[in-house]
């Protein structure tokens, strides 16, 4: 059988690496950090440094294809693994999603609308932008975040200094405060074919800059539930993107606003797991693969809730519920906002 190579090694990794294997595939991952998540699921591991070409290199010629969880892996790491072997989804996917100025110059090109914006270098720029885009705005760093890390919000002008002052001196960018209704993602995927094939949207709610859960169907009309869709899929074609793709999405009155893209599963789309006949997960090995994408028709309304830090305790409760699957990541400390693992409840049969 042929060995499908993961960059990250986080829950994301142990879940590909579930329905890799489910699929007849070994996998083989490569994360800096000692016992990853992934670990105890997949074939093989490599702990070593994005810097380590020798491991990097040894890796990419035990593998058939190379895929990634974590999308902060390093140009020059990535570039090395290039001459190798195929990375899938493309190095333009992730380096668009890399950027925030990058991935909003990106969809604005494709017609679509994000909040507005300004790139923010230095407090005087800061200042400029907040005259531009108004309060209240978020100022996020332009690279590495995750989980609400990395953003400050700005309600008065009087906080630009603290706000400039959490960059830790990164460059950053002013989002204009989207008044949003609701919001919600389109997991969908694109195949070695060019097919392409989304979920349905799910409606998702943040606390504390971090998913709480996503509910299906999302509170969406028909007309918004196409836009949501051929979106997607325009983003995926503009990439020439071969995986699994999550697009987040503010709902308002007129239009939905494109909040970011993520080019891999996505947390939003755990629900498939269990609403679905073919996952996020086998979606994204096989497309990967090059094999034909799966029916990702739902059968079920599901609500999917995040067991973060110490809901984890939780557990014992949830496991005698009712239509409750859980799906738990064999992570050690449940440290605040470390994700644990989610619960997927089966609330009724689809219409
Ligand atoms: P992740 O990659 O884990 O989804 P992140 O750190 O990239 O998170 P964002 O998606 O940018 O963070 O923001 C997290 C949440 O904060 C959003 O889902 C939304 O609830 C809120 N938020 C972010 N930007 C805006 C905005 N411009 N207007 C209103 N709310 C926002
Ligand atoms: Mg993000
Ligand atoms: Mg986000």
């Amino acid at each position: 059988g042929s060995t499908i190579g993961i960059l990250g090694g986080g829950q994301l990794g142990r879940m590909l690496s579930v329905a890799a294997a489910r699929l007849g595939f070994r996998t083989h991952i490569y994360e800096p950090a000692a016992n990853p998540p992934a670990g105890d699921v997949a074939h093989r591991v490599t702990t070593a440094p994005y810097s380590d070409e020798a491991a990097l290199r040894a890796f990419a010629d035990s593998v058939d294809v190379i895929t990634y969880e974590f999308e902060n892996v390093p140009t020059a790491a990535l570039d090395l693994l290039e001459a190798a072997k195929p990375i899938r989804p493309n190095r333009r996917a992730l380096a668009v999603s890399q950027d925030r100025l990058e991935e909003k110059a990106f969809l604005t090109s494709l017609g679509l609308t994000v909040a507005p914006y300004r790139s923010v270098d230095t407090l005087a720029d800061l200042e400029a932008a907040l005259h531009g885009v108004g309060t209240p705005a978020i100022l996020k760093t332009t690279r590495l975040g995750y989980d609400g890390k990395g953003q400050a919000r700005i309600s008065d002008e009087a906080q630009a200094p603290e706000a400039f002052a959490a960059m830790n001196g990164q460059p950053a960018v002013l989002e204009g405060f989207v008044n949003f209704t609701h919001e919600v993602s389109v997991i969908a995927a694109r195949g070695l074919d060019g097919s392409v094939a989304a979920y349905d949207p799910g409606e998702n709610v943040h606390l504390e800059g971090i998913l709480h859960t996503t509910t299906v169907p999302a509170r969406l009309n028909a007309g918004q539930r196409t836009d949501a869709v051929l979106l997607a899929a325009r983003i995926l074609n503009a990439l020439d993107y071969v995986g699994v793709l999550g697009v987040e999405l503010f709902v308002t009155p007129d239009l939905l606003i494109v909040n970011e893209i993520a080019p891999r599963v996505h947390n939003s789309g755990h629900w498939t797991q269990n609403g679905c006949t073919v996952d996020q997960f086998e979606q994204h090995i096989r497309a990967i693969a090059g094999w034909p994408l799966g029916d990702g028709s739902r059968f079920a309304d599901v609500e999917m809730e995040n067991l973060i830090g110490h809901e984890v305790a939780r557990v014992p409760a949830i496991s005698v519920e009712k239509n409750a699957a859980l799906h738990l990541y064999g992570k050690g400390e449940a440290r605040p906002g470390r994700k644990m693992g989610h619960v997927n409840r089966i609330l009724k049969p689809a219409d």
